[in-house]
């Protein structure tokens, strides 16, 4: 099945670890895609490391995707969440799936926008090109996909699905993912890699194999992302959009969901106020914010 490789938290901050794992895919025969934080943890500004931004254009001027991954990639205070499900949601996004990561869980729409547009701004004057947007931890508000969807965005992903918001489809996708927090969560997301792995060949769904920078600090994470990367060799794409090509062979899982119906903001989502409202259509490609 097709299979995406794309390189988090790409900033900066993780320059280091980011050239680490450029080698490991470079050695494996893919390019990657970038998902690029502009202000890592609110220390790290990409447009004040001229040289790091050069790099990244390069990089896309050789093919490889770029997309926007929050603004700080850190979450916000627990007053932000709210009360209810909305606070249940952001409490499983903050401690359970990332440590306090999950930037824009339990943020209003409008500092959701302010920061997509903050975010999309810096990549512009980086002189980068966005080919989409990943919301940090995975951890999709759900005010995102329409929003998205109204700039335009083609490419959006997380833990289950990858998304083209402008064309509301949908299709599940498998990922594979290390963790590195704890000894145990190491050891037990590599063997949820291992078992995914073989599952690829029963499943017909499309791949992604997600590369963190910390990975990079573990000489047995390290093999078992080249390992990931040897065993997927053949069946790479290198635009996050082939994943959602109509493909015959996965009539079931990997089925996309139906096209031409716009992503809607549900009632009692928490978004009565977003400025565009709940019938907001995608624009014509020519109109989007982001830069194509
Ligand atoms: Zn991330």
């Amino acid at each position: 099945m097709p299979t995406h490789v794309s390189i988090h938290d790409v900033s900066p901050a993780w320059a280091r670890e980011v050239g680490a794992a450029l080698a490991l895919c470079r050695a494996a025969g893919v390019r990657p895609a970038l998902l690029v934080v502009p202000n890592y943890h609110g220390q790290a500004p990409l447009l004040e490391d001229a040289s790091f931004v050069a790099q990244l254009r390069l990089l896309q001027g050789e093919g490889h995707e770029i997309y926007l991954h929050g603004l700080t990639h850190r979450s916000g205070a627990r007053r932000e969440a709210g009360s209810g499900a909305g606070r249940l949601s952001w409490l499983f996004a903050q401690r359970v799936v990332s440590n306090g990561e999950a930037e824009w869980m339990g943020l209003p729409p409008e500092e959701g926008e302010r920061r997509l547009d903050a975010g999309e701004r810096v990549l512009r004057e980086a002189g980068l090109r966005t080919d989409g947007c990943v919301a940090p931890a995975w951890s999709m508000p759900r005010w995102l996909l329409p929003m998205l969807a109204a700039r335009g965005v083609t490419y959006t992903e997380d833990h289950l699905r990858v998304y083209d918001p402008a064309h509301g489809r949908s299709r599940v996708s498998i990922v594979l993912n290390w963790a590195s927090r704890s000894p145990a969560r190491l050891l037990s997301s590599a063997s949820y890699c291992r078992m995914a792995e073989q599952a690829r060949a029963l499943l017909p769904v499309p791949v992604r194999i997600a590369i963190h920078p910390t990975d990079m600090h573990y000489l047995f994470l390290r093999r078992e992302v080249e390992r990931a990367l040897r065993q997927a060799r053949g069946d790479f794409v290198e635009k996050g959009s082939q994943l959602l090509q109509p493909d015959a062979t996965s009539p079931v899982w990997g089925a996309l969901t139906p096209g031409g119906s716009p992503w809607r903001v549900h009632k009692g989502d928490g978004c009565p106020g977003h400025a565009r409202g709940p019938e907001a259509r995608p624009r014509h490609p020519s109109d989007t914010k982001l830069p194509r």
